[in-house]
């Protein structure tokens, strides 16, 4: 039986350390049950999901992290009028949302970034630009442009909001050995409270399973808890399982019998995030995309409300090992969501104009019925 106390604090969003850790040791019906009255509470039984498109304009990358399985040094890269043309047929769709991140080219800067940004919005004005991971800030402040700068010209540029990701586990000991070259935490931190104050709201993401320890998943959702009651500037937190296919530090994974995270440790993870953060974060994700739908149909009942985007694209786990496929119908969202005994919404990505999907987008999205598969991380 969990304490009183404990539950105390976890209603009143006031869970300790020492109560998530001993959160992780709970049976699972008593951890579920917890999560699942808190997500109740939160947002009662309406569970969203958000019509995008992933655009990932290009594989190159210089980065060196461990656990990719998306960089390729031969890989493909946009141009402006492709990537025109997959934003199009995504508003000629209903998309409201384009997610655009993609590998680190040496030749990509500020402006790089800007260009790819303006053109889209210039002709979509009404399309939410959710792009650029702090990692991608990060690459486009070099050479002394710095990190506000940047982002105010971003947002000039048209960037609405950015996704959390690149922040994998915010624990450096762990970062050194799967991702060196990649921002720090510190680092990280500084562009998400400096987007934050920029009036830029952004995702949270954490991406376990690999060689964290419990305390340093509990490390890392304490440090979102903490900004978010600085800024209150994140949306949503999304735990992303690590897929151990196709890239260094998965193989050594598989090499020493460790076939990665599985559902229960996911659906642990999921439900965790919803007691540390409850009362900061309202909004927990469960990918479809790295879960797969029906266990993403399960997290439901342990905390999480949002099941993510249709997609149309998704390479990055794709690369990865997943095999979750690149689109979820509107339709499909709505029949998961029904059989979980709650009640389908579309979101648009800052979750204030929720409603009932028309039903002319769940026939004719996406055109063709075909969707090509997105991002890192
Ligand atoms: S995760 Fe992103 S930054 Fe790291 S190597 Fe892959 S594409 Fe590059």
């Amino acid at each position: 039986m969990l304490p009183t106390d404990l539950i105390d604090r976890a209603r009143a969003g006031e869970c300790t350390k020492e109560d998530a850790a001993q959160l992780t040791n709970t049976p699972l019906p008593e951890l579920f049950g917890l999560a699942d009255e808190l997500r109740a509470e939160a947002v009662g039984n309406t569970v969203t999901y958000i019509l995008n498109r992933n655009i990932n304009f290009t594989s190159q990358c210089i980065g060196t992290c461990r656990f990719c399985a998306f960089r390729d040094p031969n890989g493909y890269r946009m141009n402006t009028s492709e990537i025109l043309e997959k934003v199009r047929e995504a508003v000629d769709t209903g998309a409201t949302e384009i997610c655009i991140q993609g590998g680190l080219l040496p030749d990509m800067r500020l402006a790089g970034y800007c260009e790819i940004l303006e053109s889209i919005k210039s002709r979509f004005p009404d399309i939410h630009l959710h792009s650029c991971s702090p990692m991608e800030v990060y690459h486009a402040a070099r050479d002394g442009v710095g990190v506000k700068d940047a982002l105010v010209a971003l947002k000039d540029a048209g960037l609405d909001t950015m996704p959390g990701t690149a922040a994998e586990i915010l624990v450096d000991h762990v970062r050194e050995r799967i991702c060196p070259d990649k921002l720090n935490t510190e680092e990280w931190v500084n562009v998400i409270r400096t987007a934050h104050n920029l009036g830029i709201r952004t995702t949270a993401t954490i991406m376990y399973g690999h060689i964290e320890t419990t305390q340093d998943r509990i490390e890392h959702l304490f440090l979102i808890r903490d900004i978010q009651k600085e800024t209150h500037g994140f949306t949503e937190f999304v735990p992303l399982p690590f897929m151990p296919y196709n890239n260094e530090l998965g193989s050594e994974m598989l090499a020493s019998g460790n076939y990665g995270i599985t559902g229960i440790d996911d659906l642990r993870m999921h439900a965790l995030a919803r007691i540390v953060l409850h009362t900061h974060i309202k909004n927990i994700q469960a990918s479809w995309v790295k879960l797969g739908t029906k266990l993403a149909q399960y997290a439901l009942h342990c905390g999480a409300n949002d099941l993510g985007g249709t997609l149309m694209e998704e390479k990055i786990s794709k690369s990865a090992g997943a095999t979750s496929g690149e689109y979820l119908a509107p339709a499909e969202f709505n029949w998961i969501i029904r059989k979980a005994g709650r009640v389908p919404t579309v979101r648009d990505t800052l979750y204030s104009h929720q409603q009932t999907i028309h039903k002319s987008l769940i026939k004719n999205y996406p055109p063709g019925g075909v969707a090509t598969p997105s991002t890192t991380d």
